[in-house]
């Protein structure tokens, strides 16, 4: 801020010592540069000039406060000491000064309290005993004084009470800690700094720089700064303002503060602050005692200086202030954190007023505040007081609450009651389907990102935690225990699927307010920033229509076995079911002809819905063990239809048996073992074009082939579909345009690209497969171990949320180059839940994809993180 002459701010005078002084510390054992005692000491005589004053003075003494200052804003991680150069010496200067005893006395309790807590205790590493560190056993010391008198406020101690308390305070600084309180000013001034550089790598500081990725090598300075006071009696004051509401985005100027205060007290929320003008005065009541009304000329003298800065930086900044016997100084001035709503509309608002372009305002919104306008949430006033009972994998994004409900068929009742409930399970089986949809959300004890049950409440935008090992599930007793107490059916649980809480009872959850006007403002930004085009991932028309509407640019994924779950899938479900179970091709070509109009009739409609958008069909790929009935009516059914005994069908189910259907018989092994499937499926899809054709749509069919590892699977499979498309073209009389290309989802596939590229016109990356197969890790089985390589560091994030950009990114890396080196133009996507991720879409942008997709919730997400990967590059 003091480098900026230009906009004439009054900021305290002071020095900086850089933040190459904190890696040098870093490195040699906690030393300095030589050069860094003479360099701070010219310096503080350069601020003695200035202030008129003198650090040590015993009739004039300069008093600093010392505070980080890192390249990233990281508020609260780090350490302040303020006062420092109070000592014996010293205080009965700062008396005739300033006049007033009782306030140097409750500076220097404050200085006692602060240094011996971060110098002398948390960078001298001295771990608390009882976790009750020295500030905590101080404060107990002020609260007995406070309590034997039978005061309320700090601000009715008197001086003499004070002075009394600052002796006791060092008395027991030098008992708990074990050395004397300095009251050597110089030795306070270095012991001060020390600590600044101590704490950037304190734990506070180094879990923030995770969660933040800031980088932990960056360092932070240290400021060393005069002081002022803001508790200098009813002509001062101190505070804490941003340039716009932080909560709501609303472009006036908003603020607290409290008179007669230190800049802790509007922090620690020791006092209630009163509202700097009419705009603040939400929560407060009244404007009355604005800072705006009580100290006019500072409020204006601040509200000038906050329009110059934000004018300077371009964005909504964080302003921390404080009068001085009506004088005001600027201590600190940062980028303000915003919530989600705020951040949007203050990208819109600055886009408007022309102080950023397009490329800016896209990066001004992180994709997880974009979610939290996506969402119903769990109201974070809540979340903060209410203690989580277990912690899952975080699969859909959101907040819930509902009764406990263990299988399908209570969720259907719960929802056609009009209730809402959380559908708990063990893990969930395509069974489940209606009982996620009817369920508020979703909790199961196993499973990872990819297990189906994520994937399915991804697609719905529904609240979901899997792989929740902490809680076991008795369905059959219907009782969920979590670390030895038991839930019953209709308990209450709230869930966050955003961090993976899960908590007992009600708490109040917020409705986010989803499709509002600037969120489709917003996106619009976004798409004219992007180069990536996005698509969703999409089985019925409902979803197709569903993902138009947030944006997708076409369907990168249509499963095309979907009709066979869910709500109406009994009677395709039961033809599947005799086709699996066939004892002859004559058996399986009549249950795929009873298959066909099923699959015809849905393919149509999505393809419909998406008309004019490219629309992706995958053929066939669902493990077939997973189709076989298991209940007693069921099996029986099954055996009148196609005429076999019981045992019989035990004999044909056994043979279906595999020990590792993800890698058994599925995807295009059932069309090389059985031609006739691709087949019907081929035919499905060109009579649903040539009817859609007919009626004027501009249709264009992607037919996609899953599960490939070898080229010569791909020569093997089309001449059967350039058969039926032939066919179907001569029969309708019209032309039907198609491509056929290949998921690239197991390594092989994506190694041998060269080939495979000869014989496909796309590729779509399966990452999940692709995930599950570079690492050998199944992907419905990672709940089990991978939070542990989490935890222990030898994973950074769960690989199938986060793409692998080393692993997995080297195989898309080669598959890419090598495929394009073949041909030019071959269209490349990706269809795995990476597509809606935004570090993963960043990564596909970087490697020239053509489009991602993902569930229809997350198109605005990807439509965001495409359009951040594109202005990156911009601004490069
Ligand atoms: C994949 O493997 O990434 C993919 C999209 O296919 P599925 O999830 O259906 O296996
Ligand atoms: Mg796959």
């Amino acid at each position: 801020m003091a480098g900026h002459p230009k906009l004439k701010l009054p900021v305290p005078p002071g020095f900086t010592i850089t933040t190459e002084v904190c890696t040098y510390y870093w490195n040699n054992k906690r030393t300095y540069p030589k050069t860094l005692k003479a360099e701070v000491e010219t310096n503080l005589k350069k601020v003695e000039k200035e202030t008129g004053k003198v650090f040590g003075s015993v009739n004039n003494p300069l008093l600093v406060s010392v505070r980080s200052g890192a390249r990233s804003s990281m508020p609260g991680m780090m350490e302040t000491i303020l006062n420092v150069g109070l000592t014996l010496k010293t205080i009965p200067g700062m008396i005739k000064m300033t006049g007033d005893e009782r306030f140097v006395y409750d500076a220097y309790r404050r200085l006692i309290m602060m240094y011996s807590d971060v110098v002398m205790e948390k960078a001298a590493g001295i771990e608390p005993k009882d976790d009750k560190g020295i500030r905590k056993i101080l404060d107990e010391k002020l609260c007995d004084v406070k309590a034997a008198k039978g005061y309320k406020s700090d601000t009715e101690l008197t001086a003499q009470e004070l002075k009394a308390l600052c002796e006791n305070f060092k008395k027991t600084v030098k008992k708990v800690l074990g050395s004397d309180f300095p009251d050597d000013p110089m030795q306070q001034l270095w012991g001060a700094i020390g600590a600044v550089f101590a704490s950037w790598n304190g734990k506070r500081a180094v879990a923030y720089r995770n969660i933040e990725k800031i980088p932990h090598d960056w360092g932070t300075a240290v400021n060393v700064q005069s002081m002022v006071f803001g508790n200098m009696g009813n002509s001062s004051a101190t505070g804490v303002a941003f340039t716009r509401n932080p909560g709501n985005g609303d472009s006036h100027f908003y603020g607290e503060y409290l008179v007669n205060a230190q800049g802790e007290d509007v922090v620690a929320g020791i006092r209630t602050p009163c509202p700097i003008n009419e705009w603040s005065t939400s929560g407060h009541g009244n404007d009355s005692e604005s800072l705006k009304k009580v100290m006019p000329k500072a409020y204006k003298e601040l509200d000038a200086i906050q329009k110059r800065l934000e004018k300077h930086y371009k964005d909504m900044l964080d302003i921390e202030f404080t009068i001085e016997n009506g004088r005001l100084w600027l201590l600190q001035c940062r980028v303000g954190k915003r919530n989600g709503i705020a951040a949007v509309q203050i990208a819109l608002d600055m886009l408007k007023e022309k102080l950023i372009n397009k490329v800016e305002a896209v990066l001004r919104v992180s994709p997880a505040q974009l979610d939290e306008l996506l969402h119903p949430i769990v109201d974070p006033k809540a979340e903060a007081s209410a203690k989580a009972i277990a912690k899952g994998l975080p699969a859909g994004p959101g907040g819930a609450c509902g009764f406990i409900v263990f299988d399908s068929a209570a969720a259907i009742e719960a929802k056609k009651a009009g209730k809402e409930c959380i559908i708990v399970r063990e893990e969930t089986n395509p069974e489940d389907v209606e009982g996620m949809r009817a369920a508020q959300a979703i909790l199961t004890a196993r499973g990872g990102m990819t297990s189906h049950a994520a994937l399915v409440a991804r697609g719905w935008g529904k609240c979901c935690i899997v792989g929740c090992s902490e809680i076991t599930v008795d369905t059959a007793k219907r009782i969920m225990t979590v670390n030895g107490k038991q839930y019953k059916e209709g308990d209450y649980l709230t869930l966050n699927g955003t961090r993976g809480y899960v908590y007992e009872g009600k708490l109040s959850m917020l409705d986010a307010g989803e499709k509002n006007a600037n969120l489709i403002n917003f996106l619009k930004v976004c798409d004219a920033v992007k180069r990536l085009k996005v698509r969703a991932n999409a089985d019925t028309a409902a979803d197709a229509e569903k993902a138009k509407a947030f944006g997708a640019q076409g369907i990168g994924l249509f499963r095309i076995e979907h009709m066979f779950y869910g709500a109406n899938s009994e009677k395709p479900l039961f033809a599947l079911r005799k086709m699996i179970l066939s004892g002859s091709t004559e058996e399986r070509v009549k249950a795929l002809k009873e298959i066909f109009p099923f699959m015809k009739k849905d393919i149509k409609a999505a393809l419909k819905a998406m008309a004019g958008f490219p629309v992706t069909i995958r053929l066939m790929d669902p493990p077939l063990h997973e189709f076989i009935p298991h209940s007693k009516d069921a099996v029986e059914a099954i055996c009148k239809a196609l005429k076999i005994t019981p045992e019989q069908f035990e004999k044909r189910a056994e043979a279906l048996k595999e020990s590792n259907p993800m890698m058994g018989h599925r995807g295009i092994r059932l069309g090389v073992t059985y031609p006739e499937i691709t087949e019907m499926q081929a035919r499905a899809i060109f009579e649903a074009a040539a009817e859609l054709i007919k009626e004027g749509l501009k249709i264009t069919p992607e037919i996609m082939i899953p599960v490939v590892c070898d080229e010569k699977e791909i020569v093997n499979q089309k001449p059967i579909i350039e058969k039926v498309h032939k066919e179907v073209c001569a029969k309708a009389g019209k032309k039907i345009a198609y491509t056929v290309g290949t998921m690239i989802e197991i390594p092989r596939a994506a190694i041998t690209s060269a080939d495979i590229a000869q014989v496909a016109d796309f590729y779509s990356f399966g990452t999940n497969d692709l995930t599950q197969m570079t690492f050998g890790f199944s992907r419905d089985d990672i709940g089990a171990f991978v939070p542990d390589y989490i935890k222990k560091g030898i994973l950074k994030n769960d690989p199938f949320q986060i793409l692998d950009q080393t692993g997995v990114g080297f195989l898309i890396r080669h598959a890419v180059k090598a495929g394009r080196g073949v041909k030019k133009n071959l269209k490349i996507g990706i269809c795995g839940e990476h597509g809606g991720e935004p570090s993963s879409v960043e990564f596909c942008h970087r490697e020239g994809f053509d489009y991602v997709s993902c569930s229809p919730f997350r198109v605005p997400i990807a439509r965001l993180a495409a359009a951040q990967a594109s202005a990156k590059e911009m601004k490069k």
